[in-house]
Protein backbone atom coordinates (compact mmCIF):
# COMPACT_ATOMS: atom_id res chain seq x y z
CA UNK A 1 0.00 0.00 0.00
CA UNK A 2 1.20 3.32 -0.94
CA UNK A 3 -0.80 6.87 0.50
CA UNK A 4 -0.73 9.32 -2.20
CA UNK A 5 -1.55 13.13 -1.09
CA UNK A 6 -3.39 14.07 -4.72
CA UNK A 7 -4.19 12.12 -8.02
CA UNK A 8 -0.70 11.08 -9.47
CA UNK A 9 -0.20 9.00 -12.54
CA UNK A 10 -1.52 5.90 -10.57
CA UNK A 11 -0.32 3.51 -13.68
CA UNK A 12 2.81 3.65 -12.54
CA UNK A 13 1.85 2.74 -9.35
CA UNK A 14 -0.36 -0.38 -9.84
CA UNK A 15 2.12 -1.29 -12.84
CA UNK A 16 4.65 -1.58 -9.74
CA UNK A 17 2.30 -4.13 -8.34
CA UNK A 18 1.66 -1.26 -4.89
CA UNK A 19 -2.03 -0.10 -4.31
CA UNK A 20 -2.34 3.36 -4.20
CA UNK A 21 -4.47 4.49 -1.16
CA UNK A 22 -5.65 8.49 -1.72
CA UNK A 23 -4.91 9.82 1.89
CA UNK A 24 -8.15 12.56 1.58
CA UNK A 25 -10.45 9.92 0.53
CA UNK A 26 -9.58 7.77 3.77
CA UNK A 27 -9.44 11.19 6.00
CA UNK A 28 -12.72 12.34 4.72
CA UNK A 29 -14.71 8.84 4.62
CA UNK A 30 -13.21 7.62 8.17
CA UNK A 31 -15.60 7.33 11.31
CA UNK A 32 -14.64 10.70 12.76
CA UNK A 33 -12.44 12.98 10.72
CA UNK A 34 -12.83 15.97 12.67
CA UNK A 35 -10.94 14.10 15.10
CA UNK A 36 -8.74 13.07 13.29
CA UNK A 37 -8.31 17.32 12.42
CA UNK A 38 -8.31 17.54 16.53
CA UNK A 39 -5.29 15.13 16.99
CA UNK A 40 -2.97 16.78 14.29
CA UNK A 41 -3.96 20.05 16.40
CA UNK A 42 -2.56 18.30 19.32
CA UNK A 43 0.79 16.99 17.66
CA UNK A 44 1.19 21.21 16.62
CA UNK A 45 -0.72 21.84 13.87
CA UNK A 46 -1.94 25.53 13.73
CA UNK A 47 -5.66 26.52 13.36
CA UNK A 48 -5.06 28.46 10.34
CA UNK A 49 -3.53 25.01 9.11
CA UNK A 50 -6.11 23.71 6.07
CA UNK A 51 -8.33 21.15 7.82
CA UNK A 52 -7.24 18.50 4.62
CA UNK A 53 -3.39 18.51 5.70
CA UNK A 54 -4.11 18.39 9.67
CA UNK A 55 -6.26 15.23 8.35
CA UNK A 56 -3.61 13.48 5.92
CA UNK A 57 -1.28 13.84 8.44
CA UNK A 58 -3.69 12.23 11.11
CA UNK A 59 -4.66 9.50 8.97
CA UNK A 60 -1.03 8.75 7.75
CA UNK A 61 -0.14 8.59 11.19
CA UNK A 62 -3.71 6.13 12.15
CA UNK A 63 -3.20 4.23 9.46
CA UNK A 64 0.10 3.08 9.94
CA UNK A 65 0.79 3.82 6.27
CA UNK A 66 4.81 3.54 5.85
CA UNK A 67 4.91 5.21 2.27
CA UNK A 68 3.67 8.51 0.43
CA UNK A 69 4.15 9.78 -2.73
CA UNK A 70 3.73 13.82 -1.85
CA UNK A 71 2.54 16.08 -4.56
CA UNK A 72 5.39 18.57 -4.36
CA UNK A 73 3.77 21.03 -7.21
CA UNK A 74 0.60 21.69 -9.10
CA UNK A 75 -1.37 20.54 -5.72
CA UNK A 76 -0.77 22.21 -2.34
CA UNK A 77 2.37 24.17 -1.15
CA UNK A 78 1.86 22.87 2.06
CA UNK A 79 2.67 19.30 1.27
CA UNK A 80 6.06 20.25 1.40
CA UNK A 81 6.45 20.32 4.95
CA UNK A 82 3.85 18.21 5.83
CA UNK A 83 6.02 15.62 3.58
CA UNK A 84 8.97 16.71 5.70
CA UNK A 85 7.72 16.18 9.10
CA UNK A 86 6.00 12.50 8.05
CA UNK A 87 9.65 11.66 6.69
CA UNK A 88 10.91 12.79 10.44
CA UNK A 89 8.11 10.14 11.25
CA UNK A 90 9.88 7.04 9.55
CA UNK A 91 7.73 7.25 6.32
CA UNK A 92 9.16 7.06 3.45
CA UNK A 93 8.72 10.06 0.85
CA UNK A 94 8.27 9.80 -2.64
CA UNK A 95 7.67 13.16 -4.55
CA UNK A 96 5.87 13.68 -7.70
CA UNK A 97 5.99 17.11 -9.39
CA UNK A 98 3.51 18.80 -12.01
CA UNK A 99 5.32 21.79 -13.96
CA UNK A 100 3.21 24.56 -13.97
CA UNK A 101 3.70 25.74 -17.08
CA UNK A 102 2.39 21.98 -18.61
CA UNK A 103 5.92 21.19 -19.84
CA UNK A 104 5.82 17.83 -21.64
CA UNK A 105 9.15 17.14 -21.15
CA UNK A 106 9.14 18.62 -17.67
CA UNK A 107 6.37 15.83 -16.90
CA UNK A 108 7.45 13.13 -18.43
CA UNK A 109 10.72 13.58 -16.61
CA UNK A 110 8.75 13.49 -13.19
CA UNK A 111 6.88 10.39 -14.19
CA UNK A 112 10.15 8.34 -15.13
CA UNK A 113 11.60 9.35 -11.96
CA UNK A 114 8.68 7.93 -10.44
CA UNK A 115 8.33 4.83 -12.61
CA UNK A 116 12.36 3.95 -11.61
CA UNK A 117 11.61 4.78 -7.78
CA UNK A 118 8.62 2.38 -7.59
CA UNK A 119 10.46 0.06 -9.99
CA UNK A 120 7.59 -0.02 -12.86
CA UNK A 121 8.11 -0.66 -16.31
CA UNK A 122 6.42 1.63 -19.17
CA UNK A 123 5.62 -1.69 -20.71
CA UNK A 124 3.59 -2.46 -17.48
CA UNK A 125 2.40 1.06 -17.11
CA UNK A 126 0.99 0.75 -20.75
CA UNK A 127 -0.89 -2.31 -20.25
CA UNK A 128 -2.10 -0.81 -17.05
CA UNK A 129 -3.08 2.21 -18.85
CA UNK A 130 -5.30 0.28 -21.04
CA UNK A 131 -7.07 -1.52 -18.28
CA UNK A 132 -7.91 1.87 -16.50
CA UNK A 133 -9.03 3.31 -19.58
CA UNK A 134 -11.37 0.95 -19.96
CA UNK A 135 -12.81 1.85 -16.22
CA UNK A 136 -12.47 5.47 -17.49
CA UNK A 137 -14.91 5.27 -20.53
CA UNK A 138 -17.19 3.84 -17.86
CA UNK A 139 -17.27 6.87 -15.50
CA UNK A 140 -17.49 8.95 -18.29
CA UNK A 141 -20.28 6.77 -19.02
CA UNK A 142 -21.41 7.75 -15.44
CA UNK A 143 -21.15 11.13 -15.97
CA UNK A 144 -23.58 11.09 -19.17
CA UNK A 145 -25.98 9.89 -17.14
CA UNK A 146 -25.60 12.76 -15.09
CA UNK A 147 -25.87 15.61 -16.88
CA UNK A 148 -27.58 14.22 -20.01
CA UNK A 149 -30.21 11.58 -18.64
CA UNK A 150 -30.42 13.13 -15.69
CA UNK A 151 -30.57 9.89 -13.63
CA UNK A 152 -27.34 9.95 -11.64
CA UNK A 153 -27.60 12.69 -8.68
CA UNK A 154 -24.85 14.91 -7.65
CA UNK A 155 -23.96 12.73 -4.92
CA UNK A 156 -23.79 9.55 -6.88
CA UNK A 157 -21.34 11.58 -9.98
CA UNK A 158 -19.09 12.64 -7.02
CA UNK A 159 -18.49 9.60 -5.13
CA UNK A 160 -17.41 7.77 -8.15
CA UNK A 161 -15.37 10.18 -10.12
CA UNK A 162 -13.74 11.17 -7.01
CA UNK A 163 -12.63 7.48 -6.06
CA UNK A 164 -10.73 7.44 -9.54
CA UNK A 165 -7.81 9.08 -7.94
CA UNK A 166 -7.04 5.81 -6.47
CA UNK A 167 -10.02 3.25 -7.64
CA UNK A 168 -10.39 2.20 -4.35
CA UNK A 169 -6.64 0.17 -4.81
CA UNK A 170 -8.11 -1.95 -6.61
CA UNK A 171 -9.54 -0.90 -10.60
CA UNK A 172 -11.24 -4.97 -10.84
CA UNK A 173 -13.10 -4.38 -7.46
CA UNK A 174 -14.31 -0.94 -8.26
CA UNK A 175 -15.38 -1.43 -11.98
CA UNK A 176 -17.92 -4.30 -10.99
CA UNK A 177 -19.43 -1.94 -8.19
CA UNK A 178 -19.58 0.72 -11.07
CA UNK A 179 -21.04 -1.92 -13.73
CA UNK A 180 -23.78 -2.40 -10.78
CA UNK A 181 -24.00 0.63 -10.67
CA UNK A 182 -24.69 1.61 -13.82
CA UNK A 183 -27.06 -0.98 -14.59
CA UNK A 184 -29.51 0.15 -12.25
CA UNK A 185 -28.99 3.98 -13.13
CA UNK A 186 -30.07 3.30 -16.61
CA UNK A 187 -33.66 1.59 -15.58
CA UNK A 188 -34.21 4.71 -13.72
CA UNK A 189 -36.95 7.70 -14.31
CA UNK A 190 -35.06 11.09 -14.54
CA UNK A 191 -34.75 12.95 -11.71
CA UNK A 192 -36.75 16.63 -11.78
CA UNK A 193 -35.05 19.01 -10.56
CA UNK A 194 -35.17 21.83 -12.55
CA UNK A 195 -31.99 23.81 -11.70
CA UNK A 196 -28.89 22.76 -13.37
CA UNK A 197 -25.68 23.70 -10.98
CA UNK A 198 -21.77 23.12 -11.56
CA UNK A 199 -19.97 22.64 -8.60
CA UNK A 200 -15.79 24.45 -8.97
CA UNK A 201 -13.14 23.68 -6.78
CA UNK A 202 -11.81 21.09 -4.44
CA UNK A 203 -14.37 18.55 -3.33
CA UNK A 204 -16.30 19.87 0.14
CA UNK A 205 -15.31 19.00 3.33
CA UNK A 206 -18.95 18.86 4.66
CA UNK A 207 -21.40 16.10 4.87
CA UNK A 208 -24.96 16.05 3.10
CA UNK A 209 -23.87 19.12 0.95
CA UNK A 210 -25.18 17.22 -2.26
CA UNK A 211 -28.61 16.02 -0.59
CA UNK A 212 -29.54 19.33 0.28
CA UNK A 213 -28.71 21.13 -2.86
CA UNK A 214 -31.46 18.46 -4.42
CA UNK A 215 -33.82 19.22 -1.83
CA UNK A 216 -33.84 22.72 -2.67
CA UNK A 217 -34.86 22.11 -6.48
CA UNK A 218 -31.07 22.06 -7.30
CA UNK A 219 -28.90 19.73 -9.06
CA UNK A 220 -25.30 19.26 -9.43
CA UNK A 221 -24.96 17.41 -13.27
CA UNK A 222 -21.15 18.85 -13.26
CA UNK A 223 -18.31 18.28 -10.63
CA UNK A 224 -15.46 20.27 -11.93
CA UNK A 225 -12.42 18.75 -10.45
CA UNK A 226 -13.84 14.88 -9.35
CA UNK A 227 -14.36 14.81 -13.17
CA UNK A 228 -11.00 16.14 -13.82
CA UNK A 229 -9.94 12.87 -11.11
CA UNK A 230 -11.30 10.44 -13.54
CA UNK A 231 -9.82 11.51 -16.38
CA UNK A 232 -12.34 11.15 -19.47
CA UNK A 233 -9.83 12.71 -22.45
CA UNK A 234 -9.02 9.34 -24.09
CA UNK A 235 -5.55 10.09 -25.06
CA UNK A 236 -3.48 7.09 -25.99
CA UNK A 237 -0.15 9.04 -24.81
CA UNK A 238 -0.05 8.69 -21.28
CA UNK A 239 1.93 11.81 -20.76
CA UNK A 240 -0.55 13.96 -22.61
CA UNK A 241 -3.56 12.32 -20.60
CA UNK A 242 -1.97 14.17 -17.78
CA UNK A 243 -1.12 17.25 -19.48
CA UNK A 244 -5.12 17.56 -20.50
CA UNK A 245 -5.71 16.73 -16.38
CA UNK A 246 -6.38 20.96 -15.61
CA UNK A 247 -6.19 20.82 -11.70
CA UNK A 248 -2.30 20.98 -10.93
CA UNK A 249 -1.68 23.68 -13.84
CA UNK A 250 -2.31 27.43 -14.73
CA UNK A 251 -6.71 28.67 -14.39
CA UNK A 252 -6.65 28.68 -18.36
CA UNK A 253 -7.56 25.05 -18.57
CA UNK A 254 -9.49 24.65 -16.18
CA UNK A 255 -11.30 28.01 -17.60
CA UNK A 256 -12.36 26.08 -20.86
CA UNK A 257 -13.62 23.00 -19.38
CA UNK A 258 -15.79 24.84 -17.03
CA UNK A 259 -16.71 27.27 -20.06
CA UNK A 260 -17.95 23.89 -22.35
CA UNK A 261 -19.78 22.17 -19.64
CA UNK A 262 -21.73 25.61 -19.05
CA UNK A 263 -22.85 25.50 -22.86
CA UNK A 264 -22.92 21.73 -23.00
CA UNK A 265 -24.79 20.66 -20.36
CA UNK A 266 -26.94 23.96 -19.92
CA UNK A 267 -26.35 24.94 -16.33
CA UNK A 268 -27.59 27.80 -14.54
CA UNK A 269 -25.56 28.73 -12.08
CA UNK A 270 -21.66 27.29 -10.84
CA UNK A 271 -21.16 26.83 -6.98
CA UNK A 272 -17.61 27.27 -6.45
CA UNK A 273 -16.26 25.33 -3.30
CA UNK A 274 -13.32 27.30 -1.26
CA UNK A 275 -11.45 25.74 2.07
CA UNK A 276 -10.21 27.59 4.59
CA UNK A 277 -6.92 28.99 4.60
CA UNK A 278 -6.08 27.39 0.71
CA UNK A 279 -4.28 29.54 -1.21
CA UNK A 280 -6.60 28.29 -4.06
CA UNK A 281 -9.46 30.93 -2.79
CA UNK A 282 -7.39 33.10 -5.06
CA UNK A 283 -8.59 31.77 -7.56
CA UNK A 284 -12.47 32.69 -6.94
CA UNK A 285 -11.66 36.42 -7.97
CA UNK A 286 -10.28 34.95 -11.57
CA UNK A 287 -13.83 32.57 -11.66
CA UNK A 288 -15.84 35.60 -10.63
CA UNK A 289 -14.13 37.85 -13.13
CA UNK A 290 -15.00 34.75 -16.10
CA UNK A 291 -17.89 33.15 -15.10
CA UNK A 292 -21.16 34.27 -17.65
CA UNK A 293 -23.89 32.55 -15.47
CA UNK A 294 -24.39 33.81 -11.55
CA UNK A 295 -21.34 32.02 -8.83
CA UNK A 296 -22.14 31.73 -5.63
CA UNK A 297 -18.44 31.20 -3.58
CA UNK A 298 -18.87 28.55 -0.10
CA UNK A 299 -16.48 28.21 1.94
CA UNK A 300 -15.33 25.54 4.56
CA UNK A 301 -13.32 25.16 7.13
CA UNK A 302 -13.87 21.41 9.22
CA UNK A 303 -15.57 18.40 8.11
CA UNK A 304 -19.22 17.64 9.47
CA UNK A 305 -22.48 18.22 8.37
CA UNK A 306 -23.22 21.37 6.61
CA UNK A 307 -24.21 24.42 8.82
CA UNK A 308 -27.28 26.21 8.99
CA UNK A 309 -25.76 29.11 7.05
CA UNK A 310 -24.69 27.52 4.54
CA UNK A 311 -27.82 26.11 3.58
CA UNK A 312 -29.61 29.28 3.64
CA UNK A 313 -27.22 30.74 0.86
CA UNK A 314 -27.36 27.87 -1.16
CA UNK A 315 -31.45 27.87 -0.77
CA UNK A 316 -31.23 31.52 -1.58
CA UNK A 317 -29.17 30.78 -4.57
CA UNK A 318 -31.22 27.81 -5.85
CA UNK A 319 -34.49 30.38 -5.53
CA UNK A 320 -32.77 33.16 -7.63
CA UNK A 321 -31.61 31.24 -10.17
CA UNK A 322 -35.46 29.64 -10.80
CA UNK A 323 -36.57 33.43 -10.32
CA UNK A 324 -34.21 34.17 -13.13
CA UNK A 325 -35.57 30.48 -15.64
CA UNK A 326 -39.06 31.42 -15.38
CA UNK A 327 -41.64 30.71 -16.73
CA UNK A 328 -39.32 28.89 -19.04
CA UNK A 329 -39.12 26.07 -15.97
S1 LIG B 1 -7.70 22.56 0.24
FE1 LIG B 1 -6.05 23.93 -0.42
S2 LIG B 1 -4.70 24.16 1.38
FE2 LIG B 1 -6.04 22.39 1.72
S3 LIG B 1 -4.85 20.64 1.01
FE3 LIG B 1 -6.14 21.27 -0.71
S4 LIG B 1 -4.86 22.70 -1.88
FE4 LIG B 1 -3.91 22.48 0.16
Amino acid sequence: MIGITATVPVEIIFAAGMRPVDINNIFITSDNPSRLVSQAEAAGFSHNTCSWIKGIYSTVIARDIKEIIAVTGGDCSNTIPLAELLARNGIRIYTFHYPHDRDREGLWSQMDKLRKALGADWHDIKEVKSRLDRVRGKLKRLDYLTWREDVVSGLENHLFLVTASDFNGDPNRFENELDLFLADAEKRTPFDQKIRLGYLGVPPIFGRFYEFIESVGGRVVFNEVQRQFSMPFECDDIVNQYLEYTYPYDMAGRLRDIEQAVTQRRLHGLIHYTQTFCYRQIYDIILRQEARIPILTLEGDRPGLIDGRTCLRIETFVEMLKERQSPAI
